[in-house]
């Protein structure tokens, strides 16, 4: 079983998965909002959540 943990902002209204982006510069491997540029590190509005979610493929 492996757990996934999906990152969700929601300074739209509408939750919105973030994507990981990687900066090459401080090797940072961080999900972030394409809208308003939070993550879960950085996130001064407390619209980022996460949810896990298990998988059982394996
Ligand atoms: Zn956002």
């Amino acid at each position: 079983m492996t757990v996934f943990r999906k990152w969700y902002c929601n300074c739209s209204g509408v939750e919105k998965e973030l994507v990981p982006v990687t900066m090459i510069e401080d090797e940072t491997d961080e999900p972030t909002c394409p809208k308003c540029g939070a993550t879960p590190s950085s996130d001064p509005r407390h619209t980022v959540r996460y949810r896990d979610q298990e998988s059982w493929d394996d």
